[in-house]
């Protein structure tokens, strides 16, 4: 087993809002009004079906209610049991995929303002990312702007798959808010099915749903280099969360080959994808998706610089492997490095608070 750094941090954990009902007191008058008068107050805009097992480690059930709605078992679990100085939670939630602009901006705004309430405020090692409408990037980047007073939060939270891809001009607004305030971009694997999650068509099972998450991750990153959002904004630092890390060096072979044929057509695009990535992203290390200790060791010469990953447990969900959180065949010095520089290095926001 790998034993994971005192003080490490943890950059991907998540918690669930146990129901729209939880949301109505950090929304207006007027939506509590009409969430209410539409019913939808019963309603649970959640990713993950609440009672697959996939969504969460049956042991680590709360007694009832949703996986992750239970402080006591976030604390121990993660924060004693693996004893981390901070956790950053990722709240995936539906308000990120409603059609309405303006509902998408009150969900947003509740859950964030939620966030602060019942999880930020009640233990001082916990951050967040911050929820944002990426269904109108002015709302997402006015959401960015007014979460960010609040030092506890650290990243801006964007799902892989949206209305057209992340690249395009569109939603530069979000990466200009984000670098204003010196925030990573956290990208998670998922989206907002507009599109169906493989690039053949709408798979029928979860399963594959799950599976098909590291093409989103893919087609993201590709969309961000080749649209130039590096060039526009040189500051701006992509984590890519909860897809792997496996598929990375395939990917990038596969694109530096191609761009060095065809980079004619974009001619911001000067610097290889490699150059790019070790430069400008990130990703946590959970899931892995390597079966044993000497594929992890050729992926991550594959990879080539000690920088790019991050520790994260990615709890509650199913795919977390307990006490095994680090996968094998990991040399000491690059496991200090995940768990505790590259962080640090990653989140401006995290040695300085509080
Ligand atoms: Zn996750």
């Amino acid at each position: 087993m790998t034993l994971v750094p005192r003080g490490a941090i943890d950059c991907d954990v998540h918690v669930a809002v146990p129901g729209m009902a939880t949301l109505l007191p950090y929304m207006s008058q007027a939506w509590r009004e009409m969430i209410v008068t539409r019913g939808t107050d019963g309603l649970e805009l959640a990713s993950y079906p609440t009672t697959a097992p996939i969504s969460c480690r049956p042991d680590w059930l709360p007694a009832s209610g949703k996986p992750g709605t239970d402080l006591a078992i976030l604390q121990r679990e993660v924060l004693d049991g693996f004893g981390v100085r901070a956790a950053i939670v990722n709240c995936l939630h539906g308000g990120q995929a409603v059609h309405s602009e303006d509902l998408a901006r009150a969900l947003c705004q509740a859950v964030n303002d939620w966030l602060v309430a019942e999880w930020l405020d009640k233990d001082a090692r916990l951050r967040a990312s911050i929820v944002v409408p990426a269904q109108n990037p002015d709302y997402a980047a006015a959401e960015i702007d007014r979460c960010a007073r609040d030092q506890r939060f650290v990243q801006v939270q964007l799902l892989a798959s949206n209305e057209i891809m992340l690249g395009r001009k569109y939603y530069w607004p979000i990466y200009e808010a984000a670098a204003r305030h010196g925030l990573p971009v956290g990208i998670h694997g998922g989206g907002a099915y507009r599109h169906a999650p493989t690039s053949v068509g709408w798979p029928s099972h979860y399963a594959q749903d799950y599976v098909s998450h590291t093409m989103g991750l893919e087609s993201a990153l590709l969309s961000l280099m080749a649209e130039g959002v590096f060039n526009h904004v040189p500051e701006l630092r992509v984590v890519l969360i909860e897809s792997g890390v496996s598929w990375l060096p395939g990917f990038l072979w596969r694109a530096i080959k191609s761009w060095r044929g065809l980079r004619g057509e974009t001619p911001w695009f000067t610097t290889s994808p490699a150059d790019l990535v070790r430069r400008h992203v990130r990703l946590t290390a959970q899931p892995f998706d390597a079966p044993g200790a000497e594929e992890v060791e050729k992926i991550l010469a594959h990879i080539d610089c000690d920088e790019m990953l991050l520790f994260a447990t990615d709890f509650p969900h199913w795919q977390f492997d307990g006490a095994e959180v680090l996968p094998p065949g990991m040399p000491a010095a690059l496991i200090q490095k995940l768990a505790v520089d590259n962080p640090l290095a990653t989140y401006p926001r995290l040695p300085t608070y509080p």
